[in-house]
């Protein structure tokens, strides 16, 4: 919603300075000709507005046009969902598997349905370990103005993938760089998928992405009972974010709180 907010009131702004310039050319002007910059006054204006509207709802973490959203869930019980995007890599998935387990934590990795493919393997590691597996599409798209051919197959291709690798547990979908506009809300809506976003997303802040302690603290002391957290722990440039993870899992254990999936937050969640 802030989003909206910003972009309302940037759009207002603008509205309003485009306003004044045309009262102030007003007088000397023709009438044809200021109505002719009325009207494409007003078109700018429309096309601003819808434009920067638009932008914004594309990328939203916590408003979409249809279908099930959930960026976080309401409960007093100190849980949390820690939720890791992209993958699964050979190179990284056993070290993130371990860390986890030494803390009895579950989590949710939403997998890249052609990555998947490729290492079945991994997808099998993750799920035997007690994991959640999501649907991150197939080849990672963009997936705004896309078709709806092209959100069927990236949707249904990836869980295929992940019931072949042996994933028999509920799916949530993930876009893309939280990137969706109409095509995908629809076709999430109405197959009944939920789509999970995040309230909590550190290694995205390019201010503390590069320092682990920083970006357990960030954790630490945003967190709240019902958080679901986004870090991304697959790639080779993302070492600051798998140096946290064992930080992360360490204190909010102390500060009593318990790593459950995606799915198990949704049904804590306060109804
Ligand atoms: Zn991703």
């Amino acid at each position: 919603m802030a989003d909206f907010l910003v972009a309302s009131g940037t759009v207002g702004g603008l509205t309003v300075v485009l306003l004044l310039v045309w009262r102030r050319a007003r007088g000397s002007a023709p009438g044809r000709w200021r109505l002719a910059a009325r009207a494409g006054l007003a078109l700018a204006v429309a096309m601003t507005v819808t434009g920067a509207g638009l932008y914004q709802l594309t990328k939203s973490r916590s408003l979409q046009l249809a279908g099930e959203l959930v960026r976080r869930v309401e409960t007093e019980e100190r849980v949390v969902a820690l939720t890791f995007d992209d993958g699964p890599t050979p190179e990284y998935t056993d070290r993130v598997l371990q860390e986890l387990e030494a803390h009895d934590a579950a989590a949710t990795f939403y997998l890249v349905g052609a990555a998947a493919e490729d290492h079945p393997d991994l997808v099998a590691a993750i799920v035997e370990a007690g994991h959640e597996v999501g649907n991150h599409s197939y080849s990672h798209p963009r997936m705004y103005f896309v078709s709806s051919a092209v959100v069927k197959r990236e949707i249904e291709r990836t869980d295929e993938v992940l019931r072949t690798a042996g994933y028999s547990g509920p799916i949530t979908f993930r876009p893309p760089g939280c990137k969706r506009l109409l095509t995908t809300p629809l076709y999430l809506a109405s197959t009944g998928r939920t789509t999970v976003t995040w309230d909590l997303e550190p290694d995205s802040l390019p201010e503390i992405a590069d320092d682990a302690d920083a970006l357990a603290d960030y954790v630490v002391d945003n967190v709240r009972p019902g958080s679901i957290v986004l870090m991304h722990v697959m790639y080779d440039g993302r070492e600051p974010s798998r140096a946290a993870l064992p930080e992360i899992l360490e204190r909010l254990e102390a500060d009593g709180y318990r790593f459950v999936t995606v799915s198990e937050l949704l049904a804590l969640a306060d109804r």
